[in-house]
């Protein structure tokens, strides 16, 4: 990386940040279609294995078209930030095939038999199942509690000795609740605990983790960073560059879970707009918050944007916007939110977030249907609740939508 590129604004980082140029004077970096890669002479063979020659051995251990995306989102993530000595904070990413293979990959190159982990209650659904149903059967624990209340987070980790690591994960679904970065980290990290956190739902461009010390940051690229729902993707970032080349690279590469050149080239594509996306979707939403709070169909909306969220002030100290998630309250409960779906005209149904276009989903009726209902509404999965990715549209037009779609 040359010092330009290092110096630059964090939109210019987006688009030229960590491309090289092509060696057949390609505009772009090309899809590399290829799972090996060939030597000149076996002296050459034996020296890119050593590592004394820079050089590519096999797909599941990287290509360029891979590196780029890496590179990109290290810089992005790092960005303005500084290590203890002042210099700019490097960081390593390491590109994978989903949001939770890079998660795997954080646990199983950190954990061991006996180990804990304590984390929030509300966690995204695959990383609360793999918690719960994989993790333990290896001998990995969890303690899962509110970490708002971070006095009782203190006294958790004071009693239970195996704990080993601290899962962040802000803002969570469903009700976009978000956690103390600072307060958090700087205790895990005064009791000696790994401390990692879910980046996906801010993305760097409105929170930075490593700001505030956090070992790890993990995020699904399938939803803001590719912005463009084209591929499913996570990466995985680390300070700590001796254990990333080391441990965590091997880790990643035995467990199989790498990207490809594809799925890697419209990452990079779709981050080349990331800053602008972000300012336009943080924008609509805001206004969309506003308008469906005046909605006589609508009880409550949860957004991060408006004084009366819980985590309201926590937001405003950590992110730089309150971000495109949001849910509401539709008054009619499970009836109005199954009508409401089906009434809609531009927004799309579907799971997922951080598309150009306004996703919407009504939990009760779909990714929670199997889920008890006493059960759905302790984690605050109302039957009338609508989760909402506020996309880039015209924003008078997502409001019309919604508007005839509740009445
Ligand atoms: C989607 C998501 C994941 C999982 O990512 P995949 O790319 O679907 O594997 C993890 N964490 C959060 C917060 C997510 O939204």
């Amino acid at each position: 990386m040359s010092e330009q590129v290092k110096n630059l604004g964090f939109d210019s980082l987006c688009i030229h940040g960590g491309h090289k140029k092509d060696g057949n004077r390609g505009h772009l970096t090309p899809i590399y279609a290829t799972s090996t890669y060939t030597f000149d002479s076996a002296e050459q063979a034996v020296d890119i294995f050593k590592g004394n020659e820079p050089g590519y051995v096999y797909g599941r251990f990287g290509n360029p078209t891979i590196n780029e995306a890496e590179d990109k989102i290290a810089l992005m993530e790092g960005y303005g930030l500084t290590d203890s000595t002042g210099a700019p904070l490097r960081l390593k990413a390491i590109l994978h095939s989903s949001g939770m293979a890079a998660i795997t990959t954080m646990l199983l190159g950190n954990l061991k038999a006996g180990d804990t982990i304590i984390s929030h209650f509300s966690l995204y659904g695959g990383t609360q199942e793999m918690l719960d149903k994989i993790l333990p059967n290896l001998g990995i624990k969890s303690v899962i509690l509110d970490f708002r209340n971070t006095e009782k987070v203190e006294e958790a980790i004071k009693a239970d000795s195996s704990i080993r690591m601290m899962y962040l994960e802000t803002p969570s679904n469903p009700t976009i609740q978000c956690v103390d970065l600072a307060v958090l980290s700087a205790m895990g990290k005064q009791h000696g605990l790994i401390v990692c956190a879910d980046n996906t739902f801010a993305t760097p461009y409105l929170q930075q983790p490593f700001k505030y010390d956090v070992d790890y940051v993990m995020h699904s690229t399938t939803k803001f960073l590719n912005g463009h729902g084209t591929a499913i993707g996570g990466v995985l970032l680390g300070r700590d560059l001796e254990k990333m080349n080391t441990v965590i690279t091997k880790t990643h590469r035995l467990l199989g879970g790498n990207s490809n050149g594809f799925d890697a080239f419209v990452l990079t594509n779709g981050l080349r707009t990331f800053g602008l996306r972000m300012e336009r979707h943080c924008a609509n939403a805001m206004q969309v918050a506003r308008a469906l709070q005046t909605h006589p169909g609508v009880q409550k909306v949860n957004y991060l944007g408006l004084e009366e969220h819980p985590d309201y002030a926590v937001a405003q100290k950590q992110m730089k916007h309150p971000g495109a998630m949001m849910s509401f309250e539709l008054k009619g409960g499970y009836d109005a939110g199954v009508r409401f779906i089906n009434k809609l005209k531009m927004c799309t149904s579907a799971v997922s977030l951080g598309t150009c276009d306004t996703l919407i989903s009504h939990p009760a009726s779909t990714t929670n249907v199997g889920v008890p209902r006493e059960k759905r509404i302790a984690f605050g999965i109302t039957d009338g609740l609508i989760r909402m990715s506020v996309g880039l549209e015209n924003v008078e037009d997502i409001i019309e939508d919604l508007t005839q779609a509740i009445n």
